[in-house]
């Protein structure tokens, strides 16, 4: 059984699209593949209106143990080079390549780190919002 919200995650709809259109709070694999191989049209449509678009979700995972999740990416993530919880010690990154700065951007997803490196001509990543 896989839930709505897992069902959401691969079909790439929010949630609030899942539970819109009545998505049941578990399915079978097999209703899972039926929905995703012959859409209804609320479904066809996001799909073809999606076209090109920021992805609904993300994966992100931390590159020092792995924990991972799926979050809806926000406006102004930048791309980020490294991922990590926050609480693990900044010297447990990997360096930065010669000659990039480096910038962090907290507040990712529950408990990321975003970490950016970038030749420091580049404009550093935006601030989160207050
Ligand atoms: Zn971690």
């Amino acid at each position: 059984m896989i839930t709505r919200r897992e069902a959401a995650l691969r079909l790439d709809v929010t949630l609030e699209m899942a539970r819109r259109h009545g998505l049941p709070s578990r399915m079978s694999e097999s209703e899972f593949a039926e929905l995703d191989q012959n859409p209804p049209v609320w479904l066809a449509q996001s799909r073809a209106n999606r076209t090109g678009k920021r992805p609904v979700w993300v994966h992100l995972q931390c590159v020092i143990c792995g924990f991972s999740e799926d979050a809806r990416p926000k406006k102004w993530w930048p791309e980020f080079t490294y991922l990590s919880c926050s609480h693990h010690p900044a010297d447990e990154l990997p360096a930065a390549s010669r000659g990039l700065a480096r910038s962090e951007v907290d507040g990712i997803g529950s408990r990321f780190v975003g970490i950016v490196d970038l030749p420091p001509a580049v404009t550093p990543a935006p601030s989160p919002p207050e």
